[in-house]
């Protein structure tokens, strides 16, 4: 009798979604490249229905057919090697699922080759890191829809539940899965840069201290700002350092990493012609983070403003509010990034479907995709998140005291790119005149690029 799930690659990511296909009943196989990793997961899986096996032969020939094969490698080559390594072993009509964060465009080339040859491809995202991987993600599943139906019933089982609806549905075609995870990526950068900002902007206007964090953020997710990142910021400052007994954000050093899904969002924005100023902005300050040394030269030389305008505890509030405003504007650029890509590459995505799984088992899980699920509910064909009722009268409630933070900011030398990116997108987004009548001008001036006017319908070029 064969095994019904097959995984291959058992990192972190692998590991807990075998364990976790397992817990919900399936007989798994699973298989590593090296053999200790398949040893330890056998240790952990004692007593539950998944066999180790020690070569792809011995994987493949486990397995009931068609095949259902999950893998769970290092994106980019190691996803390339995998498969030709098992095309001479499987059959057609197995399918295959790279559960990855791969390129999308690397997607669209595999699905391409793979369903060629016959056999069903499905590009996945699967969002919730560790945890979420083993207790249930957020699942992007894209490819033929056919292949995706009969991988269903363990997708939606293993992911996460949301008013028992679960945290997976199929989202498109080819790469749209991947496309989805990447932008869910984006988001997560400009999510997390916002709450930075936040933080900052409060500690130097207000000097709170990490206990004074903790009580701030374990409020806001009381509120409207509910969320998994919230949530874990607030937790993140009761933690001391054992040694030292100082609070371990304090001693953490201020160089982000990343894994670069945030900055092919950025890159794809500017290829599809659509901006996303506050998740790209996300990616230059992690880049900006981490030229460090720089960082502190330029401190001993450069100027800032010398006074700081110090503020009570109310004025966290502002900041709050702030900080939704801004992230309606970086979502309503993301979900604006999707919906242009669904048009361009055929996708059809449903954007209310996916606000609805980004709900539970994900990074950016938050209450506040309700209102994006019911926004897109009402309207499918909705242009930008911000024209809906519910977004437009908040941003509009709440952006004076928006326009307050910023300038305090500004004023104080406290770097928030992000808040003031999408501020500048909000007004920049409402404005009837922008200045590019004069951009017109200088480039038909330099380029005879030609301009329209507004009094006569035609082309026009003008001796300058
Ligand atoms: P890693 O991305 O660190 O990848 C390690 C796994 O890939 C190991 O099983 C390794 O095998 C295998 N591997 C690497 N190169 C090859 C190769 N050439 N041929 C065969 N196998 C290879 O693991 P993660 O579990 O962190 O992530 C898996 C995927 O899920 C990645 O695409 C990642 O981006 C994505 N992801 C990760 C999340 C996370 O929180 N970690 C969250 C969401 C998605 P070996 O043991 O032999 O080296």
């Amino acid at each position: 009798i064969k095994q019904q799930v097959g995984v291959i690659g058992l990192a972190v990511m692998g590991k807990n979604l075998a364990l976790n296909i397992a817990d919900h009943g399936y007989s798994v196989s699973v298989y590593n490249r090296s053999a200790q990793k398949t040893d330890e997961l056998l240790k952990e899986a004692q007593g539950k229905n998944l066999i180790g096996t020690y070569s792809l032969e011995e994987f493949v020939e486990s397995l009931e057919t068609p095949r259902k094969i999950i893998m769970m490698v290092k994106a980019g080559d190691a996803v390339d090697a995998t498969i030709k390594n098992l095309l001479p072993l499987i059959s057609k009509g197995d399918i295959l699922m790279d559960g990855g964060n791969s390129y999308y465009k690397d997607t669209i080339r595999r699905s391409r080759e793979l369903e060629e040859k016959g056999y069903h491809f499905l590009g996945t995202g699967i969002s919730g890191g560790e945890e979420g991987a083993r207790r249930g993600p957020a699942i992007m599943p894209g490819g033929e829809e056919e292949a995706y139906r009969m991988l269903e019933p363990v997708l939606t089982d293993i992911s996460a539940k949301v008013d028992n609806e679960p945290c997976c549905t199929y989202i498109g075609k080819n790469g749209a899965g991947h496309f989805v995870k990447m932008v869910h990526n984006g988001i997560e950068y400009a999510d997390m840069q916002l709450i930075c900002e936040a933080y900052l902007i409060m500690k130097k206007v207000i000097g709170l201290t990490p206990p004074e964090f903790h009580e701030v953020f374990k409020e806001w997710n009381k509120g409207e700002l509910n969320s998994y990142l919230i949530d874990i910021t607030a937790d993140i400052f009761t933690k001391q350092d054992p040694n030292t007994g100082q609070y371990l954000v304090d001693l953490i050093l201020d160089v982000a990493g990343q894994k670069g899904t945030g900055k092919w969002t950025g890159q794809i924005s500017l290829d599809l012609g659509v901006p996303t100023p506050t998740i790209t902005t996300a990616v230059y300050e992690r880049y900006l983070s981490s030229m460090k040394e720089e960082r502190v030269n330029a401190s001993k030389v450069l100027k800032g403003p010398e006074n700081l305008d110090k503020k009570s505890k109310d004025f966290t509030e502002a900041v709050r509010r702030a900080l939704y405003a801004s992230k309606i504007c970086s979502y309503a650029q993301g979900f604006g990034l999707m919906r242009e890509a669904s048009e361009q590459f055929g996708w059809d995505l449903k954007l209310g479907d996916i606000a609805k799984i980004f709900r539970g088992g994900c990074i950016i899980r938050a209450q506040f995709l309700n209102h994006i699920m019911s926004a897109y509910d009402k309207n499918h064909k909705l242009v930008n998140l911000l024209l809906e009722d519910y977004f437009k009268d908040i941003v509009g409630q709440y952006q004076m005291e928006w326009r307050e933070v910023v300038k305090q900011a500004i004023s104080a030398g406290i770097p928030t790119p992000a808040f003031s990116s999408a501020l500048a997108y909000y007004d920049s987004y409402r404005s009837k005149e922008l200045p590019m009548n004069l951009l017109q001008a200088q480039r038909d001036y330099f380029g005879a690029h030609t301009y329209q006017r507004i009094d006569m319908d035609g082309i026009y070029h003008t001796k300058w």
